[in-house]
């Protein structure tokens, strides 16, 4: 079956709610039970069954299925945040005088928990060059316990040979997690590339529509997801069953908008590239990006989220292109149906971003006619050339 013929069908269940095409939103703090006795032994399947509101309602359940099921993995976790995905995977992994490897390229608050919060409790994060592939091992010592990746990189989009990480990870008895918001599952297959547990910010593309906010971590092996959920638990994560739903509903459309979104978003990237304006647009889809040969060999399609580099532009030629554009809308998190931009300024350690050399703009692009999105587009640098 492929995967938008699975994401029309699994997650709802007609014949136990009395015809109804979707599952119904099931709210839930308590769950009663036939007797004592059935009470008593509620812990023995709590993950896998409903039993108490904060581990999941039947809507819960539907979710994490289809989800487990479009990842192929062993079991699924729901979270607060797409932050707190990536935060709950790595927990389970370290104890304090741990370490463990995160790329340079990671989105800024994933870093910003490993250097605020991890280091705190006793665990040391290296960031590595996001590029490296096998040579990884070198940098693996005898107490790191994670890899993480994410590819493209955040912000400035540089792909990561994921089997090559896995296998030198791997053996070094690490896991190895992956932020695969970007291309969501659909378009890579994390666990099936060695990934030990996939984390998405269901935010962004499974969401699609800029309304909610929450994080889906899918784990390879059922040991992983045991050591997920329990984690997730003693943490007191929960996820509303009407945000469950809306997610559930997202992913019936995902690989409609996906595909749309990123034919939309590979126009639009080659006419940037071709202007004079533009120094380089950095998107593994066009050919001349640095990591274009390893997204064809991995990958199956693309988020359309891309960045555009810039000459160093004044703040008020800027502003004067940025703060009058008709339908991109200036703001974070992305993925949904409009289009965005934004200015930003990555924060790298390894390799040094030069922020007086360059701007770097981020764009998502969303369902609006592709025509009417270049238009305002050229507008933008009309104005921009006028304000130089
Ligand atoms: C947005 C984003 C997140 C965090 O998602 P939230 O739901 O906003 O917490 C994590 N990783 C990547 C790559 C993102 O773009």
């Amino acid at each position: 079956m492929k995967d938008s013929t699975l994401l029309s069908h699994v997650g709802r269940d007609p014949a136990s709610t009395r015809g109804t095409v979707n599952m119904p939103v099931y709210r839930a703090s308590t769950i009663l039970f036939p007797s004592q006795e059935a009470y008593d032994k509620r812990g023995e399947r709590r993950y896998d069954d409903v039993c108490y509101g904060s581990f999941g309602t039947p809507t819960t359940f539907a979710l994490t299925d289809a989800v487990n099921a479009l990842e192929g993995g062993a079991g699924s976790v729901v979270m607060s945040s797409g932050l707190a995905g990536c935060t709950m995977a790595i927990l389970p992994f370290v104890s304090a005088g741990d370490h463990l490897l995160v790329p340079d390229s990671v989105y800024g608050p994933t870093r910003g928990f490993c250097d605020l919060l991890l280091r705190r409790f006793g665990v040391e994060t290296t960031y590595y060059d996001p590029t490296l592939g096998a040579e990884i091992e070198a940098l693996i010592k005898a107490n790191t316990r994670v890899v993480f990746t994410e590819a493209p990189g955040s912000l400035t989009f540089e792909m990561q040979d994921i089997p090559a990480i896995a296998g030198a990870a791997h053996r070094q008895g690490c896991v190895v997690l992956m932020d695969n918001t970007w291309a969501t599952p659909l378009y890579f297959k994390a666990l099936a590339h060695g990934v030990d547990i996939s984390i998405q910010a269901a935010t962004k593309y499974m969401s699609g529509h800029s309304d909610l906010v929450m994080g889906i971590a899918t784990a390879r092996t059922r040991d992983l997801y045991l050591r997920l959920k329990d984690t997730a638990a003693l943490m007191g994560e929960i996820t509303s069953p009407d945000d469950c739903y809306l997610v559930l509903r997202g992913l019936r459309s995902m690989p409609a908008r996906m595909r749309a979104q990123q034919e939309s978003a590979l126009t639009i990237a080659r006419w940037l590239e071709a202007r004079p304006e533009v120094e380089r647009v950095l998107y593994p889809p066009l050919e001349s990006d640095p990591g274009h040969a390893l997204w064809k060999r991995d990958f199956t399609g693309a988020g359309a989220l891309f960045g555009v580099l810039l000459p160093k532009v004044p703040g008020p030629a800027l502003a004067a292109m940025m703060d009058k554009y008709r339908y991109f809308g200036i703001g974070a998190s992305w993925g949904g149906y409009e289009s965005l931009v934004l200015a930003c300024r990555p924060g790298r350690t390894v390799s040094r971003w030069d922020d007086s050399a360059h701007t770097l703009l981020r764009f998502s692009i969303g369902l609006e006619d592709t025509d009417d999105l270049l238009a305002d587009l050229e507008d933008g640098f009309r104005r921009l050339n006028t304000a130089l």
